[in-house]
């Protein structure tokens, strides 16, 4: 049978109408929904008549499927999950503790067509996007195997999710729906390499999710030499269109710079990051989150130090730009690089 509908994919809604048109009571759209939720297959629905079920499959609807393919377990109790989707994509995610509660990093895409110079994810391309189901069935995975209660999301793992809108925005809606996963869309952050025009329709759906920006340098020869994106939308339109989203939404941006010893670390490069926030963003309050990069082997770039970064953070300070350096969660499980996929680790 040709699969063409994925249920899990659908919201309350839309799943009800599909059921209704098949001349089936509204309640089993809710049944359904609720399976659905709790990670089950079709045979894994006890209360939905077998009848009902090869109804759905006869007209090419399905429930799309998420294994669990790798687990691993970091000192602090950071979970990196390798999952494989139903057509053998691999994709990663990782489950973190925080004070306030349980946060799934999720992957948006199976690989990545950015080909940011120091990521992992982007080593082979993009495989493709991945479906609002397979978004949503790894915060569903990673909360049923801990056995934990999901509070929130952060769109960090592999892929771009701008570059997957409308798959993005419909997971977005399935979690933050009250009948859905109910996570607070202010528990909610996706980072983007800056995709200027989808951020510009992002202020529009009126989504109080949190933006991260992947800024990573502070001047476009810089930039473009580190993220081939920032060669269609330079510095400029990015800060712009930053400020623009801030504008409409109130929502403040959080901008992510990736500190590689002696490319983008030095005191003059703090001073322009500063100018560049200040110039175009002073209609917000700016915050930047430092992240020593993570040494990904093919890529042969290094770490800043410890002094270069406290050095780095202080001169952004004493601009008057809140900085934080990102507390590094699972670093001995590699929790944060796509490396997983790669068959690396
Ligand atoms: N495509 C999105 C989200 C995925 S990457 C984006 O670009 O924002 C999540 C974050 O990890 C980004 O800020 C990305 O620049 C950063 N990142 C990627 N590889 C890294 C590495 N090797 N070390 C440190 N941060 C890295």
């Amino acid at each position: 049978m040709e699969r063409t509908t994925d249920l899990a994919s659908l919201s309350l809604a839309e799943l009800t109408d599909t059921i209704v048109s098949l001349g089936e009571p509204k309640y089993r759209a809710k049944q359904l929904f609720d399976w659905i939720l709790k990670g089950r297959g079709f045979s894994e629905m006890p209360n939905l008549p077998k009848a009902l079920i090869a109804k759905l499959e006869e007209a090419g609807a399905y429930v799309a499927g998420l294994r669990m393919v790798r687990k691993l377990v970091s000192s602090d109790g950071t979970v990196k999950y390798l999952f494989e989707t139903d057509d053998g994509e691999k994709i990663e995610s990782v489950l973190m503790q925080y004070e306030h509660g349980y946060t799934v990093c999720i992957s948006t895409e199976a690989g990545c067509a950015m080909g940011c110079r120091f990521c992992a994810s982007t080593l082979n391309g993009l495989s493709r996007r991945l479906a609002p189901s397979e978004m949503l069935l790894q915060v569903i995975r990673a909360g049923n195997d801990a056995g934990v209660r999901i509070g929130g999301i952060v769109l960090m793992g592999i892929g771009e999710p701008l570059d997957n809108y409308d798959n993005v925005l419909k997971f977005l809606r399935l979690v933050g729906a009250p009948e859905g996963l109910n996570i607070g869309y202010r528990h909610i952050s996706l980072s983007t390499c800056g995709l200027v025009d989808k951020i510009d329709r992002l202020a529009d759906e009126d989504l109080p999710i949190t933006l991260s920006i992947s800024l990573h340098a502070a001047d476009d020869e810089t930039r473009s030499a580190l993220m081939p994106v920032n060669k269609k939308w330079g510095i400029a339109e990015l800060l712009s269109a930053c400020s623009r989203y801030f504008e409409k939404t109130g929502r403040r941006i959080s901008f992510e710079y990736t500190l590689v010893a002696g490319k983008n670390d030095g005191k003059t490069q703090a001073e322009k990051l500063a100018n560049v926030l200040h110039t175009y963003c002073q209609n917000m309050p700016l915050h930047v989150n430092l992240i020593p990069v993570n040494p990904v082997t093919e890529r042969g770039l290094l770490p800043s130090n410890r002094e270069a970064v406290a050095a780095f953070a202080s001169m952004l300070e004493h601009r008057h730009i809140t900085a934080t350096v990102r507390r590094k969660l699972g670093a001995d499980i590699d929790a944060s690089c796509g490396q997983l996929r790669a068959g690396k680790k």
